[in-house]
């Protein structure tokens, strides 16, 4: 389900290294403002739904489940998978 993967920005065509997805028993959530990565556990399999409260990000921002991994050079999650790496659940 989850998948480490090289990734091409569409707008600035940058390409780095990332991943998305989760697992049966844990999502993996994103801060919409710096895509700090955070792993929480979900209660029943694959329900997406964090056990218990989550905290936010240290610069404030929300984890937000599903989101698109972010271009780390100009911000935009306009992205397209260019190689996949590794999957993982
Ligand atoms: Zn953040
Ligand atoms: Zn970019």
């Amino acid at each position: 389900m989850g998948m480490m993967a090289i990734y091409k920005c569409n707008k600035c065509s940058n390409k780095f290294e990332s991943q998305e997805g989760g697992g049966f028993l844990f999502d993996e959530l994103r801060c919409e403002k710096c895509d700090e990565m955070k792993r929480v556990e979900v209660v029943g399999k694959n329900s997406r739904k964090p056990k218990g409260k989550v905290e936010k990000c240290k610069c404030s921002g929300n984890f937000v489940s599903g989101l698109r991994p972010m271009c780390p050079k100009c911000k935009s999650r306009d992205i397209s998978v260019e190689k996949e790496l590794v999957h993982y659940d």
